[in-house]
């Protein structure tokens, strides 16, 4: 499938001498994985190719993986190729030198929100943008090096962003690119322990989010992550922000929302909305935000817009229960 748009960007990467990557802000497993791991497909593959991934931002959870690159100056960007992999739309692009680039490709798995770049390719069904990079190496993999590291970064997001394989756009494509990685040789106990240990402090959090979270009349989890709480349990804006699966479990809400104060100046509470079967997006897409139909991330600026958006998602999951059966 896309086999023209994959041997354009084949192309584009033989071409250029230097490229950098870039993801998107808030990063997570998968846009870490994609970038890391398509930088390592093109350093093993041509090591006498430049090739840069640098972001000050960095996601506490994903430090096992190593650091990016040192910052170089603007000009170093002019004439290079730029890949940005996982980011929907522009103003979500963490590293804003990609405008230097001469040339920019656009690899992702969201529903675009709008075009930018000079190339294009978008699957939005593949459960992660990881699978994607994954495919591309499949469709050369005569040309292309995969080594363990870039398959330890590219299963890492795919296990990540799939909710480890469970997430209803698995299909067997995502388990056939699983196995090119596994067979590349990956350290799986390592991985998982990695992901999954928590700090003992932070568990007190989580049992404390048990407790406070509450329940809109039709189903919707949600619970407001305040400054005072995150100070009590003295949590990195990050570690806040991932309690949201922590209410991912309970019979009858087909959809649960954290919201998280950011302390800024503006009064930004960032939200994460989650969703079973009912499509969350539009909410999401109302409030300065986007994502996946079952995975989105906004931004309100009150606790009025806090509610109207709550009372919102209550509606849509009040309709989705009247017009469906199979809910659970
Ligand atoms: P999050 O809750 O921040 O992990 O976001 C869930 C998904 O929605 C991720 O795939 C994000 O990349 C995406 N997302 C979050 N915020 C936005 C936004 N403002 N615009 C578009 N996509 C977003």
């Amino acid at each position: 499938m896309n086999l023209e748009i994959k041997q354009k960007i084949l192309q584009k990467i033989k071409e250029y001498d230097r490229i950098f990557l870039f993801r998107h802000i808030r990063n997570d497993g998968d846009c870490v994985g994609a970038t890391k791991g398509l930088k390592e497909l093109i350093r093993a593959t041509w090591p006498e190719k430049e090739v840069y991934l640098i972001d000050d931002d960095y996601a506490e959870y994903l430090e096992f993986l190593g650091p990016d690159d040192a910052p170089v100056i603007p000009s170093e960007y002019c004439g290079a190729l730029g890949i940005v992999l996982d980011t929907a739309s522009e103003n979500r692009i963490s590293n804003k030198n990609y405008q230097f680039c001469k040339e920019l490709i656009k690899i992702d798995h969201h529903i675009p929100i709008e075009t930018y770049g000079d190339l294009v390719w978008v699957e939005e069904e593949r459960s992660s943008c990881c699978e994607i990079v994954v495919d591309f190496y499949q469709t050369f993999r005569d040309e292309l090096v995969l080594t363990s590291a870039a398959a330890t970064y590219l299963y890492t997001g795919m296990v990540t962003d799939s909710g480890r394989f469970k997430y209803g756009s698995v299909n067997g494509d995502t388990m056939r690119a699983a196995a090119t990685l596994l067979d590349a040789g990956i350290d799986t106990d390592m991985l998982f322990a990695q992901l999954y240990l928590e700090d003992f402090e932070y568990l007190k959090f989580k049992a404390y989010v048990y407790e406070q979270m509450q329940i809109t009349e039709n189903g919707v989890a949600y619970l407001y992550v305040d400054k005072a709480m995150q100070e009590k349990f003295n949590l990195t804006l990050e570690q806040a922000s991932a309690c949201v699966n922590t209410m991912d479990k309970i019979r009858g809400c087909i959809s649960w929302i954290v919201f998280i104060d950011t302390g800024n100046a503006d009064g930004a509470i960032r939200v994460r909305l989650r969703s079973r079967f009912v499509h969350i997006n539009p909410i999401a897409e109302k409030h300065n935000g986007g994502g996946h139909a079952c995975a989105s991330g906004a931004t309100v600026y009150s606790r009025e817009e806090m509610q109207t958006l709550l009372q919102e998602a209550d509606a849509l999951v009040k309709e989705y229960k009247e017009t469906h059966e199979d809910w659970l």
